[in-house]
């Protein structure tokens, strides 16, 4: 994978390019994989109509599909029973053709999320949420890691910076993205803070960052002058603002016109670390396919 991207976009780091050279990257694992008769496959369980999940699986399904994997796709009706979605994902855990299992969330208030995410084999757990993946990647012992993080870990080490000894803040302690970045980035050798809803004094917080990752869902919370000259600066939220014209558009968590002219590097919204996600479950998908069915990298 090519590093520096930063440096040739003038600091913005270019998430789309990087997930398409990942995708790139997959599409000969997996072809690598067909020579030994193995398709990988990726299970995506939809339960309900919520829209952006539907969107959401939709281009999930139609990527698995274009770097040559096999895409099982299940929709269930809102009113599904815990029992039946539990039944499901115990026939993807047994089914040889599936190496990855995402179901995707939110899922509606009658099933208890935590519990299925855990019925799901540590093994197909493409998402990394299991217990399992999640003690494994808190402990440096291998493991899945989840999506988002993992993306925006390969966004970080794009700029081509040494990490090791840098001070890194995550605003935001989520289980999908503030708790695992940590992780990662510890793994890095950097000095890890997580800020969250009860710090106190954030900007003072952020401001002593060499590497903000902002993941709190709140539009252009992170102000451009709390971002240090010359830091990294990986936005992970995704939040739809009105505009005048009544079509509205995506932001982030930073204020990326102002942030940009203090940052030495920074993901745009869209752009950024979105379309990283998608990418880094197709190549967990792949792992996981690797790593069940014995085939060598
Ligand atoms: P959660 O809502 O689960 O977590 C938000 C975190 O932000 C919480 O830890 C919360 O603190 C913290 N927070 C809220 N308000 C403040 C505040 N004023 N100051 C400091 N911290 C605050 O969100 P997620 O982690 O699931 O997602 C975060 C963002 O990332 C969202 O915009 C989401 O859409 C986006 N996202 C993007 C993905 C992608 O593919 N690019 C994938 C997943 C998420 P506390 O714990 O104290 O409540």
């Amino acid at each position: 994978m090519a590093t520096n991207m930063a440096d040739a976009t003038h600091g913005i780091i270019d998430g789309k390019a990087m997930a398409a050279a990942l995708r790139a990257e997959i599409t000969l694992g997996v072809a690598d994989l067909a020579h030994a008769g193995i398709k990988p496959g990726l299970a995506v369980v939809l339960v309900g109509e919520d829209p952006a999940s539907q969107v959401y699986v939709r281009s999930k399904a139609r990527q698995t599909v274009e770097v040559g994997m096999a895409s099982f796709e299940h929709r269930l009706p809102a009113d599904t029973a815990e029992a039946d979605l539990l039944a499901l994902v115990a026939a993807l855990n047994a089914d040889d053709a599936v190496d990855g299992i995402l179901v995707q969330l939110p899922l509606p208030p009658q099933i208890d999320a935590d519990k299925v995410l855990r019925a799901i084999d540590p093994a197909k757990d493409v998402d990394g949420f299991h217990p399992v993946n999640v003690g494994l990647i808190a402990t440096g012992s291998g493991g899945i890691a989840p999506c988002t993080p993992f993306g925006a870990m390969m966004l970080v080490k794009a700029t081509g910076r040494d990490l090791s000894g840098l001070d890194a803040v995550i605003v935001g302690r989520s289980n999908i993205v503030g708790k695992p970045m940590a992780q990662l980035l510890l793994q890095e050798n950097c000095t890890v803070t997580i800020a969250h809803s009860r710090s106190r004094d954030l900007p003072a917080i952020v401001r002593r960052a060499d590497i903000v990752v902002a993941a709190v869902g709140r539009p252009e919370m992170i102000a451009g002058d709390w971002i240090k000259p010359g830091a990294i600066v990986i936005d992970v939220g995704i939040n739809r603002i009105a505009t005048e014209d009544g079509k509205g558009k995506l932001v982030g968590d930073v204020a990326f016109a102002d942030a940009r002219e203090h940052a030495g590097a920074i993901t745009p919204v869209p752009g950024g670390v979105g379309p990283m996600t998608i990418a880094c479950l197709l190549n967990n998908t792949l792992l996981a396919a690797r790593a069940r069915r014995g085939a060598r990298p």
